[in-house]
């Protein structure tokens, strides 16, 4: 039986996997190979790795776990998950049945692409969603922000230290008369309309296209779009979770715990505010780390 079975071996996962396999503990890491930020060129903000390919980062941290004879990293999805604490039981994509006396969660969250054309295309290149992760290399240039809560009106404020000539796209949204006043106040025009096209050359956005036949050039598009886990795993066995502006992410306490005892979550998964590379790995440690510790005889 392994002591712990790791369902997302991306930012979380791995970093989890390092520490249960420098303790010596039995890991097996499920992976199918697809990081949310697969669509941006280059990762931005993890110390030592700046800038570098997000695959790149993750194809240097698994030659790394190699030296660990106790960690087996398998190509395949879980399909579902079963079981009670000393005894999960996982099920592969491929039929296979694993056991764990523990479970790690760190299958992350996927972004879901509105309908709108040339979006999806964009995503990663020219329509991003963090100025922490893409907003030095486009510092200065023309932003644009669609409006999707009232959060967008902290974004606008926040952008102002990377760029002062940003529009935001109300994209069908009422933004409440007190807030147009501040943006108003901070020369920040409000653009009204539905956005229903984005014009691209090979994923480098022209211009927005909205439905009242405007179409508006920037240089860059900061949007956050719905996203929902990339399984529903946690279903199965009930995990509680908890909502945010964009999603639902699962429930941990301080040592990542989640609401069904031996069941550990890491990373995307079980952020609700700021995800990034940095939290992932780092959560995934603790989550390793609390994992081992919980099994000591
Ligand atoms: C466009 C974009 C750009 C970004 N740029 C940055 C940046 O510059 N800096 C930064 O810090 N953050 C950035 N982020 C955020 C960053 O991508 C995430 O915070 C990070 O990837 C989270 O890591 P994770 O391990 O939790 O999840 P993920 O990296 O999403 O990994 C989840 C893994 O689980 C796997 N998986 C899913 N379901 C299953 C299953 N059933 N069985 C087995 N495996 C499964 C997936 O294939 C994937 O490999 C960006 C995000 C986006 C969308």
């Amino acid at each position: 039986m392994n002591d712990v079975i790791i369902i997302g071996g991306s930012f979380a996962g791995l970093a989890a996997a390092l520490q249960l396999g420098r303790a010596r503990r039995k890991v097996t890491v499920l992976d199918t190979g697809l990081p949310r930020n697969r669509f941006a060129g280059h990762s931005h903000g993890l110390l030592g790795h700046d800038h570098k390919p997000p695959l790149d980062i993750l194809a240097e941290a698994r030659r790394q776990l190699a030296r660990y004879p106790a960690i087996t990293l398998v190509n395949a999805r879980a399909e579902s998950i079963s079981g009670a604490i000393d005894n999960f039981s996982v099920v592969t994509g491929d039929g296979e049945s694993l056991a764990a006396r523990r479970l790690i969660l760190s299958y992350g969250v996927a972004d879901q692409m509105p309908d709108v054309p040339g979006f999806a295309e964009c995503w990663g290149t020219s329509i991003v969603p963090c100025p922490y992760c893409d907003g030095f290399e486009v510092a200065g240039q023309h932003w644009g922000l669609v409006w999707s809560s009232p959060q967008s009106h902290q974004s606008a404020r926040l952008f102002r230290d990377w760029t002062d000539k940003l529009t935001v796209f109300a994209d069908g949204h009422e933004i409440p008369p007190e807030i147009q006043a501040d943006l108003a106040g901070r020369n920040i025009p409000v653009i009204e309309g539905r956005i229903v096209e984005i014009a691209h050359q090979k994923g480098q956005l022209s211009t927005v296209n909205l439905a009242t036949g405007r179409n508006v050039a920037v240089d860059v598009l900061f949007a956050h779009p719905r996203n929902k886990p990339s399984a529903s795993l946690h279903e199965a066995l009930g995990l509680a979770t908890q909502d945010t502006p964009t999603g639902i992410v699962l429930k941990v306490d301080e040592r990542r715990q989640t609401s069904v005892p031996g069941i550990y979550a890491a990373g995307d998964l079980a952020t609700p505010f700021l995800p990034s590379v940095t939290q992932a790995s780092s959560q995934g440690a603790m989550a390793g780390i609390f994992a081992q510790q919980s099994m000591l005889a």
